[in-house]
């Protein structure tokens, strides 16, 4: 699992890729932020942080749902693969949970944390994690965080793009589509963005064909869209 947060008052930051075992990544990637005196850690070491700060681990079968968990623990077993969980293709592409905020006194902050793309190669690292691609934060441009195929995203800063327009004069709103059209045209692969300003104005994009997404402002009733 892979997850990225990034404060963009102070723009500290706090990564973890490629770690197993661990429920709630953004929560360690936090403590990255926070307690590790560095800002991205991997694999083992990422885990030894984790263990050394007392972080929770879980098992693996606490992550996984439906015909991917029938498909682990047929592997567990020697048995054959259930039929359906045996397709790459099989189910949701993906499982990446992004958030924006913005606190009262004009804070903002970003947080991305992602599974990956499904049956992907061991030790594959997508966008998530990375600065810029899957997150990315400043108070003066705007709080922002991706989804989509990792590997075109990274290409492009997809998040760091989406700032940069609001830096030049554009809406959240005007931002996250124009960086979304410049990321199709420039890698034609599939993604989405949320975006919030430090004046809490939000905008969203995307090109695959859902992106289930929610805002709320103030004690204004939650907004949602698929
Ligand atoms: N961006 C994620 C990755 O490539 C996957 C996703 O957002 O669905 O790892």
């Amino acid at each position: 699992m892979d997850a990225l947060i990034m404060d963009g008052q102070s723009l500290s930051l706090g990564a973890v890729a490629a770690v197993q075992r661990v429920r709630n990544p953004i929560s360690l990637a936090r403590r990255v932020m926070t307690d590790s005196g560095h800002a991205f850690l991997v694999g083992y070491g990422a885990e030894l942080f984790a263990d050394a700060i007392r972080f929770p681990r879980c098992e693996v079968t606490d992550l996984l749902v439906g015909e991917d968990l029938e498909a682990y623990l047929a592997r567990q077993s020697g048995e054959p693969i259930p039929a359906g969980a045996a397709s790459p293709i099989a189910g949701p592409k993906g499982d990446t949970v992004g958030a924006v905020a913005l606190d009262w006194h004009g804070n903002i902050a970003a947080a991305t944390s992602t599974g990956g793309t499904r049956k992907k190669q061991p030790g594959r690292v997508g966008d998530s994690p990375l600065v810029g691609a899957g997150a990315y934060a400043d108070n003066r441009l705007a709080a922002v965080s991706a989804t989509g195929y990792g590997e075109a995203i990274m290409k492009v800063l997809l998040s760091k793009q989406v700032c940069d327009l609001v830096g030049l004069g554009l809406s959240p709103q005007g931002a996250c589509e124009a960086a979304m059209r410049l990321f199709e045209e420039r890698t034609g692969s599939d993604g989405g963005v949320i975006a919030v300003d430090a004046r809490g104005d939000v905008g969203y994009a995307y090109n695959t064909t859902a992106m289930p997404h929610a805002w709320a402002r103030g004690t204004d009733p939650v907004q949602s869209g698929r």
